[in-house]
């Protein structure tokens, strides 16, 4: 069974709705036509407050919407592909392909949904004020500023910094500015979403006597999904140091077809225009045998204008100027030898052929993972 109703698509996101808000949603229309409407604005009809819970409910699925749309409108807009908004029990999930690959993106995109939400409680509030002004029912008014909390609440709660709620991820961003490693900052942000999340159960439990039993439900419930969530993101971040036992043969990166000495540098261009990924690309002599490379940045000392003539030979350099390293040899050994934090590249042979090429970048990433 599919968890979740597929509901249309909105700025070309599409929404989907997991069954257990039509759950919550029933649970909160109940609520609302039942106990909270009547008791603030009483002396109306049933039908009325049926009528007014409805449009609350509805105003509550377009506020989790109107946040997640705040998250993937930003992240649209630092180039993190959004993959659907999914509301479920307790507010709405934006997924994103993948993080943003920095931090001033990372805390934008998360900073957007809470910013979104306190617009809508404006909004929400400033249709207060015309209803009040206009003196319409108070039943209508009721609901406004109930949808005006709900939205409050919805931007504080999500603020906390407790990862990965927003306000954790705003955390995350600040750490990893600061520190300027991803994986650490993780792990502080989802430490503390763990002993945010012990703390909302142990508060919601202790404070049972003074709140209604089902506000202390409600945030008990909230607290044991942060802390699972919490604890998945920490076990994730942790160190992971067998990694640096990896062999350096299989974070190398492949290379392109070896060029000849004797085509134009537009070649060059076009050959990395297709790999944009290959940190080198290699020469054959006139025997056929790689014996040199040619480095992308060889290409800015020809003039544009000049590259469609001008052979790629008068750039090329010996590939034994490189360091090399056996595609057996861990990264462990590689770092000690080469040194990390370093801007190399070595090339990674057998002793007989040309295998791949090594970045420091990418053994720097491994190290990260490794020892956060
Ligand atoms: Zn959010």
């Amino acid at each position: 069974m599919r968890t979740h109703l597929r509901l249309g698509r909105l700025l070309g996101v599409p929404i989907g709705l997991n069954w257990g808000v039509l759950v919550v949603c029933v649970l909160l229309a109940f609520s609302l036509a039942v106990i909270s409407l009547p008791s603030i604005a009483p002396g109306h009809p049933t039908s009325a407050y049926w009528f007014a819970a409805v449009l609350g409910v509805l105003g509550f699925l377009v506020s989790l919407v109107g946040h997640e749309l705040g998250h993937s409108f930003v992240a649209d807009r630092n180039d993190v592909n959004v993959v659907e908004i999914t509301l479920w029990l307790f507010g709405g999930v934006a997924k994103l392909e993948g993080d943003a690959d920095n931090a001033g993106a990372e805390f934008r995109i998360a900073a957007a949904g809470p910013a979104m939400s306190f617009v809508m409680a404006g909004l929400f509030w400033l249709g207060f004020l015309v209803v009040r002004a206009v003196d319409g029912s108070d039943v209508l008014t009721s609901l406004l500023v109930w949808l005006a909390l709900i939205n409050v609440v919805l931007a504080v709660s999500n603020l906390l910094p407790a990862f990965p709620l927003d306000g954790g991820r705003m955390l995350r961003a600040t750490l990893w500015r600061r520190g300027g490693r991803k994986g650490s900052a993780t792990r502080v942000a989802s430490l503390w979403g763990q002993l945010l999340a012990g703390a909302l159960v142990v508060g919601a439990l202790v404070s049972l006597r003074w709140w209604s039993w089902w506000s202390a439900l409600w945030i008990s419930l909230l607290g044991v999904f942060l802390l699972v969530a919490a604890r998945g993101e920490w076990r994730r971040s942790a160190a992971r140091p067998e990694l640096m036992e990896c062999r350096v043969g299989t974070i190398g990166r492949a290379l392109p077809a070896p060029l000849r000495p004797n085509v134009p540098v537009a070649e060059l261009e076009a050959t990395l225009a297709a790999h944009p990924r290959a940190p080198l690309v290699p020469v054959v002599d006139e025997h056929g045998h790689v014996a040199s490379l040619v480095l992308p940045d060889a290409i800015l000392r020809v003039p544009p204008n000049q590259r469609g003539v001008v052979p790629i030979a008068s750039l090329v350099e010996p590939m034994w100027s490189l360091p090399r390293v056996h595609p057996d040899e861990s990264v462990r050994e590689v770092v000690e030898r080469l040194g990390p934090g370093r801007d190399w590249r070595a090339v990674i042979t057998d002793g007989t052929e040309l295998q791949g090429v090594l970045c420091s970048e990418d053994v720097d990433h491994v190290l990260e993972l490794a020892t956060p």
